[in-house]
């Protein structure tokens, strides 16, 4: 399979124009990148032309113009369906075509969508992102790259565009996998910092004190320094990431560790909390809002 040199030259196709889609597709526009995007919903549509990104309503009229697609997409299957589908992309792009997936999926389904796309010679990077909205409105985004490191390194340009920090953690799959990693992390993160404050606010102590001094000390965590200032405290629960989304990953975590026959108690029991809390915080409310499902009092 052979690889590219000249990235800046093609127009690049966004496929998913949603929280994250939308705002990566106007990065590459800002930094000189040809731009096409595409998305089911008309509404997302408007909203992303509205922002200066050319879109079109068929998939074809994409691939038909550009031949490194980038997909943010909400979950595995649509993935699968956006590239095997019936009027996936494996049937319209041509040879040599490149396929950036950064939607969080499924490993599994990650290889299996690149040895398909692999037969009629097209490639393949999973490629799931860290950053939220803004990091991708800002270009700063960190990206956990699985694949072909020829084609890693032919799409570099792009991927430098889009963010701050890329590792390239192995083949095809490697990148989910690091992403789910993470993810159980960020999931566990914010119910055991809601736990710290709860035990704090009961014992009589101001809570706000208590995430600086956590802050200061050995507890800290992304979940205490950006996401309970940022999104949790001031209650603003608007980092455009949804319950349902982080739903999504931490159960993808405990399918691998399932799949794996592994042994991780932290990991069943904040997937079981995540899903528990669905009785009283719906799948469109913030991934923060997961606090109040530990104190509603303190962070409702
Ligand atoms: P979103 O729901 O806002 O956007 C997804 C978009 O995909 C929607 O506009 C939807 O209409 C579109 N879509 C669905 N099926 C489609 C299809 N077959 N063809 C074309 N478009 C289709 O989701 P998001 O928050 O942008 O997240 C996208 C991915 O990035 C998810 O996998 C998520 O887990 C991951 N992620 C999100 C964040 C975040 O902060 N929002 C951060 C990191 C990673």
């Amino acid at each position: 399979m052979f690889y590219r040199t000249n990235v800046m030259d093609q127009a690049i196709g966004v496929i998913g124009l949603g929280n994250m889609g939308s705002n990566m597709a106007a990065t590459l526009v800002r930094k000189g990148f040809s731009v096409c995007g595409f998305d089911l919903s008309s509404d997302a549509r408007g909203m992303a032309s509205e922002r200066g990104i050319e879109c079109v309503d068929d998939i074809t009229k994409l691939t038909a113009k550009c031949s490194i697609l980038i997909l943010s997409l909400p979950k595995a299957e649509h993935v699968e369906a956006v590239c095997l589908g019936a009027q996936g992309l494996i049937h319209f792009l041509p040879a040599n075509a490149i396929v950036i997936d950064t939607t969080t999926s499924v490993p599994e389904t990650s290889r299996r969508v690149g040895e398909k796309l692999a037969e009629n010679d097209i490639a393949f990077l999973d490629a799931p992102v860290s950053g939220g909205p803004a990091g991708a409105a800002a270009g700063t985004m960190a990206m956990v790259i699985g694949g072909d490191e020829k084609i890693y390194q032919s799409v570099l340009p792009i991927l430098e565009a889009m963010s701050r920090v890329r590792v390239h953690v192995g083949d095809i799959g490697a990148g989910n996998i690091a992403k789910i990693a993470n993810n159980m992390l960020a999931a566990a993160h914010l119910v055991t910092t809601a736990e710290a404050l709860t035990l704090a606010e009961k014992a009589g102590v101001d809570p706000e004190k208590v995430l600086q001094a956590i802050n200061a000390g050995s507890g800290r965590s992304a979940a205490s320094e950006a996401m309970f200032p940022t999104w949790v405290m001031n209650k603003a629960y608007d980092s455009g990431f949804t319950m349902g989304l982080m739903r999504k990953d931490i159960g993808l975590a405990k399918d691998l560790a399932q799949e794996l026959d592994l042994n991780l108690p932290m990991t069943l029991q904040t997937e079981k909390l995540w899903q528990a809390s669905s009785s009283v915080i719906s799948d469109d409310k913030d991934f923060c809002c997961i606090a109040q499902y530990t104190n509603a009092d303190l962070f409702g």
